[in-house]
């Protein structure tokens, strides 16, 4: 999915977790945590090509033309060969989407801190997400690696329809959080 919708997602679950933890008394989740670390796994993946790139235009060994367009309809090809930098977003793709390394990374947060941090839970809602919607033409989730290279073609997040059913759902999610919260201030 894209960086915005993974971004409004994690942040919207946070805050609709943290409107039930505050009725228990309970201390709420960080929203800006969360959300960062429902985007961090494509930060991850694809941050340093875009700063390698960046890097390239402004030393002039590499032009805005040469930029790829992603294809979400194209026929079958593999990402490593159409993107500049892309052998190496594709390794760090495989660990970042990789729920084995969340569950890894996760236990040893848990053990330096001797405490979860459930804020990193928005790491593995990026991998769930992503598994459906993406689609066996365009980074489909390397969710088992290193363990198996098994992955699932869904949908592509990128056509039109899906594009347009995700921001509804999402203008529909933020909706209710909203009414939920004008509900509560009026019951104060
Ligand atoms: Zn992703």
């Amino acid at each position: 999915m894209d960086v915005f919708a993974h971004i409004l997602w994690t942040g919207g679950i946070t805050k609709a977790v943290n409107n039930k933890r505050e009725k228990q008394g309970k201390k709420p989740f960080s929203i800006i945590w969360s959300a960062f670390c429902g985007v961090a796994p494509d930060l991850f993946a694809f941050g340093p090509a875009f700063l390698l790139m960046f890097l390239g235009i402004l030393s002039g060994s590499f032009h805005f033309s040469e930029i790829p367009q992603p294809d979400f309809h194209g026929v079958e090809d593999h990402p490593e060969g159409n993107f500049p930098y892309a052998y190496l977003s594709f390794a760090l793709y495989n660990i970042s989407h990789s729920a084995i390394i969340f569950l890894l990374v996760f236990a040893l947060i848990w053990i330096i801190r001797k405490a979860p941090y459930w804020e990193l839970s928005g790491w593995l809602l990026h991998i769930l997400i992503d598994i459906p919607t993406h689609s066996s033409l365009f980074y489909p989730t390397p969710f088992l690696f290193s363990l198996s290279n098994f992955k699932i073609s869904g949908v592509s997040w990128g056509v039109p329809w899906f594009m347009a059913l995700n921001y509804g759902a999402l203008l529909v999610f933020f909706v209710y959080l909203l009414l939920s919260r004008r509900k509560k201030s009026l019951k104060l």
